[in-house]
């Protein structure tokens, strides 16, 4: 699923494309994965708004338009594309996961392409999402943060400021693991799966530990590395591990440069020891057992007495998955 770095990625190399152009006409394909309104009022709406600008809000991409604001979550597969003027769709394109034959830019429009936004002068913003999963909406003038799905958003872990967090945001004896509740968005909004992994590794945290069993020491760590782990994304155009692709269809580098997602089974960059792979708060998660050895705190020892209460013996972990 693209995170943060991958969203921020589209939207500032969307941004110079489409900013300051108008919206000749928006086609939707797919009516359900629009929110709240039908795809009729959804075209009448954006017919002849100006672009104004694009931003993002946790994991979701806006675009202010004139009169209204369009916002797309881009969901588990989602792709958003610039095709100029000019662009030639490349007949021979192929999507492949094996990386043997690697797509070489915006991929044509197909029966996953379910919303294209013709702009003035022939260009067009394609918004492809294979599995569905993407959401789109409107949200009258620049009210976007009063939306619902916005308004629980937590902080923006870019522009945190650590001391401040750390005595207001985390939950006070919260008996869930670190790793649920950094994917969590109203905690902090853009993390995900990905870079919630890597910025556990990155501070050296089992992703089981209880957040109540955090000092303030571990938590800032963390802090740090969570914003770390982002920049990095970033710096690297994000993360195509498997349909994310940058707006002009190529992918970002970062999957090359991860520490821990997606390596279970293979040795720790860092020791060397075999990373396992586990699920916790549903998701696929991997660690290395000994740069993120769990500390054993007097807490952690006490619920292990009562049976089923606590974490239980190492490889016999409740929903624990091969590598
Ligand atoms: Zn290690």
């Amino acid at each position: 699923m693209p995170e943060l770095p991958e969203v921020e990625t589209i939207v500032r190399m969307l941004g110079p494309h489409v900013e300051g152009k108008r919206i000749e006409s928006a086609d939707l394909r797919l009516g359900r994965m629009l929110l709240g309104m039908t795809t009729v009022n959804f075209a009448s709406a954006l017919k002849g708004q100006a672009i104004d600008r694009v931003l993002r809000r946790g994991k979701y991409i806006i675009l202010e338009l004139g009169g209204c604001s369009l916002v797309i979550h881009l969901g588990m597969t989602g792709q958003l594309t610039f095709s100029p003027a000019d662009y030639v769709e490349n007949a021979g394109f192929i999507r492949t996961v094996t990386g043997l034959e690697k797509p070489k830019g915006v991929h044509p429009v197909d029966k996953h392409t379910h919303l294209i936004l013709n702009l003035a002068g022939g260009e067009r913003v394609l918004f492809r999402d294979p599995r569905t999963f993407g959401k789109i909406f409107l949200v009258p003038g620049r009210d976007w943060p009063l939306h619902p799905r916005l308004s629980i958003l937590g902080e923006e872990p870019l522009t945190l400021r650590i001391p401040a967090f750390l005595k207001r945001s985390f939950p006070t004896g919260s008996a869930r693991p670190i790793k649920a509740l950094l994917l969590d968005q109203s905690f902090l909004a853009g993390v995900g799966n990905i870079y919630a992994d890597e910025a556990l590794f990155r501070s050296g945290i089992h992703p089981m530990t209880l957040v109540r069993d955090l000092g303030d020491e571990a938590r800032s760590r963390l802090l740090e590395a969570v914003k770390d782990v982002l920049r990095k994304g970033i710096r690297n155009s994000g993360t195509s591990f498997s349909d994310y692709r940058k707006p002009d269809g190529t992918e970002g580098s970062n999957q090359e440069r991860l520490k821990v997602y997606g390596r279970g089974g293979e040795p720790c960059r860092a020791c060397g020891t075999t990373l396992e792979k586990s699920l916790v708060a549903q998701r696929g998660t991997v660690h290395c057992p000994k740069c993120q050895a769990r500390a054993r705190t007097r807490t952690a020892k006490q619920a292990e007495r009562i049976p089923g209460a606590g974490p239980r013996k190492s490889g016999k972990r409740a929903g624990a998955v091969p590598a």
